[in-house]
């Protein structure tokens, strides 16, 4: 049949894209190898699209011109092999909805830090007034949005599986903020793909069109002299000065675009850190480009209140600050989340680890970490890991961490949850551990 769209994966991306593709008058099915959820076959239901569930038929989807793939479904899914050896072109649902709007696109990537910095970038653009919208990992489906609304700009935060997906789309603002090891599994453990998978985000961009970027990041720094990318370039960094992107120097936040300087209080910014501190240098430069207003770039800066779950500061129990940073599943973001805070810090640590090297957290651990409360079936990499540099502890629930936690901190202390680890071993994911995290505190 002609012009028959298959989409797989029935979430938000993927009813998303239905509902977009049949308003642009194709023919649709959508199939889900899992239980579709009652929210989203309702939404098929009622828009009269057809659907399967816990299963892939390939007798239908085989025939489609184009499959458009969840984020969520590999590559290597018997069902997407088949189609790319059929030569059916699979693309992202990113891909899909960007061929329907003229909306700019402003677009950020990198192993942590994405949904914070998409949040912020919204959170100003939105309160200087423009007509924006967020997509990507975060809230509605991009699809979903271009069909339903007219939005001048969206800020998309882009994975490196949805970037997988994309061939023709181009960025007009692409932001990428780090590179560290992630998702391995995903690359046949090939690191080298995973970051020429996060570099996909510069394709097709011209001169016209703006690449921010963290120089202080040795692989995007090489990975940039190396490349031949055609857009203008903005760095950050917050180890010297340049002379067009931002840097933070002696506690000032200096963003330069033409020879404009714009000049703020680093501790001014509501988000606490040094990696918030690059996060707010890509936002700085993206709002600068979009001719924010420094007065109303600065009091967004002061006033963002930060993402749920992302060194979220909770409250104090007789003097103990319970911060919750479920999001932390990776080395790199506990390292930062160590580097933040001052004062001495019981750390609970744990879940499923995803291949960890815990090597570069120690020294830190050993500065800053009064006890490690371990929290997860399989605590035993943890314990051999911090062996005799700190206190160790092993925990089966979270109530039970979070009653160690706070019996080994002193007042003025810090409990941190920054697992490292994914969440699925205990809980449902790493917002349910956070929101377990706070109610067990409450019950303190
Ligand atoms: P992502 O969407 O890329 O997973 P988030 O904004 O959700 O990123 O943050 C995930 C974790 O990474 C949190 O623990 C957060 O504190 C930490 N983080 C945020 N920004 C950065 C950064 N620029 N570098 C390293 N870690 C970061």
């Amino acid at each position: 049949m002609k012009n028959r769209k298959v989409i797989l994966g029935a979430g938000e991306s993927g009813t998303g894209a239905a509902l977009l593709a049949q308003k642009q008058g194709y023919d649709v099915f959508v199939s889900d190898f899992s239980a579709i959820s009652p929210k989203y076959k309702k939404i098929l239901s009622d828009n009269n699209i057809h659907f399967e569930e816990n299963k892939h038929s390939s007798e239908f989807i085989l025939n489609a011109d184009e499959i458009i793939k969840s984020p969520g479904i590999p590559e290597k899914a018997p069902v997407v092999k088949e189609a790319l050896d059929k030569g059916i072109k699979v693309i992202s649902e990113i891909e899909f909805a960007a061929r329907f709007t003229n909306a700019k696109f402003i677009c950020i990537t990198g192993s942590n830090g994405k949904t914070t910095t998409t949040e912020l970038i919204y959170f100003i653009l939105k309160n200087a007034g423009l007509n924006v919208g967020i997509a990507g990992n975060v809230g509605q489906s991009l699809a979903e949005q271009v069909a339903n609304f007219n939005y001048d700009f969206f800020v998309i935060e882009l994975s490196s599986f949805q970037l997988d997906g994309m061939f023709e789309f181009k960025a007009d603002i692409a932001i990428l903020l780090n590179i560290t090891p992630d998702h391995l599994d995903r690359y046949d453990y090939d690191f080298q793909d995973y970051i020429d998978s996060k570099f996909r985000i510069v394709n097709n961009m011209t001169k016209a069109d703006k690449f921010i970027y963290c120089a202080d990041d040795e692989i995007i720094q090489r990975e940039v002299e190396k490349r031949k990318i055609n857009a203008d370039m903005y760095p950050f960094t917050i180890k010297g000065e340049v002379t067009k992107g931002a840097y933070t120097i002696d506690n000032e936040l200096k963003i330069i675009i033409d020879k404009n300087i714009f000049s703020m209080g680093a501790d001014k910014l509501s988000l606490d850190g040094i990696h918030n501190r690059y996060n707010s240098m890509a936002a700085g430069i993206t709002s600068k480009l979009s001719e924010i207003r420094n007065e109303e770039l600065k009091s967004s800066f002061s006033n963002f209140e930060g993402v749920e779950h992302r060194l979220e500061k909770f409250i104090k129990v007789r003097g103990v600050r319970f911060i919750n940073d479920s999001k932390a599943t990776n080395v790199n973001a506990v390292w930062y989340a160590l580097q933040t805070y001052e004062e001495d810090i019981v750390l609970i640590l744990g879940g499923i680890d995803k291949g960890n090297d815990y090597s570069s957290l120690k020294e830190l651990v050993k500065q800053k970490v009064k006890a490690i409360v371990a929290l997860g079936n399989d605590n035993s990499k943890i314990f051999d890991a911090f062996f005799g540099i700190t206190e160790l502890y092993d925990t089966k629930s979270m109530d039970e961490a979070v009653v160690k936690a706070f019996s080994l901190a002193d007042e003025g202390e810090l409990v941190l949850l920054s697992p490292a680890c994914s969440s699925f071993d205990l809980f449902d994911n790493y917002e349910d551990r956070g929101r377990k995290f706070k109610q067990a505190v409450r019950e303190l």
